[in-house]
């Protein structure tokens, strides 16, 4: 036999099983209470799914982040090497302009340096 309650509100007597009275929508105490609970989960659940939901977002982010930290330390770390590689060259010109000089002061080019070189 189904449970039956009496509605607080009309005093009609519905089954327990209805959350409402069907007569005058009363809703009884403890039903009400499950529906508060019922709606307090709904909003636990969403505020759960929304929270996963930012830190997945938050990962993305991350992620994204870490990529652009990558791509900047790749950028900087080629940037670095350029200059070490502009400045060792300019060194090696620089050095090679001395010894042209030592060689001009001594009365000897490059250019007769090698043509010394085909003679041989
Ligand atoms: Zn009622």
């Amino acid at each position: 036999m189904t449970k039956m309650i009496k509605c607080v509100s009309c005093g009609a007597d519905y089954e327990a099983k209805l959350v409402r009275c069907p007569y005058c929508g009363t809703a009884p105490l403890a039903a009400e209470e499950d529906e508060y609970m019922d709606k307090l989960e709904d909003v636990r659940r969403d505020l759960e799914e929304y929270g996963s939901e930012g830190s997945r977002e938050l990962k993305r982010g991350l992620g994204k982040t870490a990529l652009i930290t990558i791509v900047a330390l790749l950028v900087i770390a080629i940037l670095i090497a350029c200059s070490i590689w502009i400045t060792g060259a300019g060194r090696r010109s620089d050095g090679q302009r001395k010894k042209e000089e030592f060689l001009t002061n001594q009365g000897i080019t490059t250019g007769m340096l090698e043509e010394s070189v085909y003679a041989v």
